[in-house]
């Protein structure tokens, strides 16, 4: 079913949205099939490093190369979840190794590991407990820069000022644009 979890709209800079009609669309994994045709087509460079990776709002993993912008990945549109994510194994028998929800056009928070949990359930990958590694993301209430918290050092890189710690940032929790009022 679409539309469990929360979904995160792109907040990054509107040149990345630029991009958008010129890179395809992040490749559907629905099955361990699937990821070996993925896999087997993918430029052996990229292969070597993690893949940008959305979750679309139908709940399947989308993939494209560490290059893309997760943005291009998702078609321009919402997302369940968002972030980098790496594979070790062979035909058949995929293992992630590492996953994140590191993307700074989406700063999707910690709780979007059920999302894609979900979506590789579903595709039937061997996936860890949780992320390998999860990244805080807050948003300034002063200068409204997007930060990425490193050591607990809740300040903004740009300003100065204090972050908040415990309050997902404003722009997650803002309802999204064009969610149906039903
Ligand atoms: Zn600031």
């Amino acid at each position: 079913m679409a539309g469990a979890g929360r979904r995160y709209r792109y907040v990054g800079p509107t040149d990345g949205q630029a991009s958008v009609p010129d890179a395809p669309e992040g490749w559907p994994i629905r099955s361990l099939v699937d990821l070996d045709t993925y896999l087997a087509a993918a430029d052996p460079r990229d292969r070597d490093e993690p893949f940008t990776y959305v979750i679309d709002l139908g709940g399947t993993l989308r993939l494209a190369p560490r290059r893309s912008e997760h943005v291009a990945c998702a078609g321009g549109g919402e997302v369940l979840g968002a972030g980098e994510i790496a594979f070790a194994g062979e035909r058949g028998g995929w293992v992630v190794t590492e996953v994140s929800n590191h993307s700074t056009g989406y700063c999707p928070g910690p709780i979007s590991w059920a999302a894609v949990a979900g979506a590789l359930d579903k595709a039937g990958i061997c996936r860890p407990e949780c992320f390998t590694a999860a990244v805080v993301f807050r948003h300034c209430l002063d200068c409204g820069e997007r930060n990425l918290v490193r050591d607990d050092d809740y300040i903004c890189a740009l300003c100065g000022a204090e972050l908040p710690e415990d309050v997902e940032p404003r722009m997650m929790a803002q309802p999204s644009t064009d969610q149906r009022s039903r």
